[in-house]
């Protein structure tokens, strides 16, 4: 530890310490009894106990609800660059290495570093083919955001590496949205990737989330297995709701299907999956492709009596606050027990929760009761989460915000 100058210090309260002893990340403003030293916005922080014995090394904003995020339980680990280093290494080759992601030499798409969940809290970066996008959701990380492009470019090499950082979260933060180039080339308008040998182009400027829901390849590519291993995949029609760019409908053709027709209220989303559809080789049916709200949409095939032997919920976020969890199921169930009407006996329901307030438990009962009201009856044939690339804590339950059950509807 360089002692030459005492860090700024703060004491937490004797009954918040648990959390801290159990590796949870976040300090809450609550927890924190005493600030000493005046820290700088993002600064390095010794975390103590009320005794003045060392329990954490975090970085600091107090402008946050989470006051702290820690960062090392060692009280000999200087959180110096070679720290980030380390870090970034770490989470960079559990997903080259260990080969979790099949490349297959081709440009991939997944995520390097997943924030908390690879103890760099606040970090997002995301692999497109040659080029990195970062987001920095806390101060912490926009204060050391020079130095991570630096390792990051160091340790990777990437053509270019572009910021997305408008994400609601910066608010919480006292961080303004930051969006741009921050280091080599800027990218192409649409990148193309390889995912499990499908391809895709990504709007890395303009999609959602850092352009591509990288959270979903495993359930995906489960689609296009499911649909490859039935005999009678050339007669399944499939409902991709919420499809955004197509993702799953691209599997679900890839597996033969006779029709996917894909929904989501974005028409810039739509216009992006038919591009897709047809980069994969496939036919482009303007009739599957659908501009419209979801919920409307459902009812509407419920009253003209549709039957669909696949059907895909991947709704955006309903509760993005813990106040909103209530309202967010009576969405979640509206839309499963919708679904559930309208599948043909012996068909498959995928249906995913990404919001963070809703646990698996949670999301499970939700399902459940649609079920009940619809007067149909359902297996769960496998539970479903993110994938390798998006590993989440075991000290960190807040970091499985994604969950997910394939269903067989009787
Ligand atoms: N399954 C997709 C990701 C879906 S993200 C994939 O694998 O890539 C959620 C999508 O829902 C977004 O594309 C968003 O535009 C869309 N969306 C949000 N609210 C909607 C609504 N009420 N009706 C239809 N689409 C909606």
């Amino acid at each position: 530890m360089n002692t030459s100058i005492a860090p700024p210090t703060i004491t937490i309260r004797r009954q918040r310490e648990r959390a801290i002893y159990n590796r949870h990340p976040w300090v809450f403003s609550g927890a924190v009894q005493a600030v000493h030293g005046n820290p700088e916005p993002g600064a390095t922080v010794r975390v103590q106990n009320g005794a003045g014995e060392f329990l954490a090394w975090g970085y600091w904003n107090a402008a946050s609800a989470i006051q702290v995020r820690l960062l090392s339980w060692r009280e000999d680990e200087a959180i110096d660059a070679d720290f980030w280093r380390r870090r970034i290494r770490r989470a960079v080759e559990a997903r080259t290495e260990e080969n979790l992601i099949y490349e297959g030499g081709a440009p991939v798409a997944y995520r390097l570093i997943n924030a908390e969940n690879d103890y760099l809290p606040g970090l997002i970066v995301d692999r497109y083919g040659d080029w990195l996008v970062l987001q920095a959701l806390t101060m912490g990380i926009e204060a050391r955001k020079p130095l991570l492009v630096e390792l990051l470019d160091d340790l990777l090499h990437p053509a270019g590496i572009y910021e997305r950082s408008d994400v609601d979260a910066r608010q919480k933060e006292g961080l303004p949205p930051a969006v741009g180039l921050l280091q080599g080339r800027e990218p192409p308008d649409l990148i193309e990737i390889d995912e499990h040998g499908r391809r895709f182009l990504v709007d890395v400027r303009n999609g959602h989330k850092t352009g591509f829901y990288l959270d979903q390849r495993q359930n995906r590519l489960l689609l296009g297995n499911l649909l490859r291993f039935d005999p009678d995949a050339q007669e399944r029609v499939v409902l991709n709701a919420f499809g955004y760019t197509g993702g799953f409908s691209v599997y679900a053709l890839d597996g033969l299907a006779k029709r996917v027709i894909t929904v989501d209220a974005s028409a810039e989303a739509i216009a992006l999956a038919k591009r897709n559809v047809s980069l994969n080789g496939f036919h482009v049916n303007e009739d599957d492709f659908v501009v419209a709200d979801v919920f409307q949409r459902l009812r509407l095939y419920r009253d003209s009596a549709r039957q669909f032997d696949i059907i895909i919920l991947d709704p955006p976020k309903f509760a993005h606050t813990q106040r909103q969890v209530e309202r967010a199921a009576r969405g979640y169930k509206d839309i499963n027990l919708l679904a559930f009407k309208l599948l043909k006996p012996g068909g498959l329901l995928m249906t995913f929760s990404c919001s963070g307030g809703v646990s698996a438990d949670l999301f499970r009962k939700i399902v459940f009761g649609a079920l009940i009201d619809s007067g149909r009856e359902a297996q769960v044939l496998q539970t479903l989460g993110p994938g390798p690339d998006h590993p989440v804590a075991l000290t960190f339950p807040e970091g499985a915000y994604l969950k997910g059950l394939l269903l067989r509807v009787w």
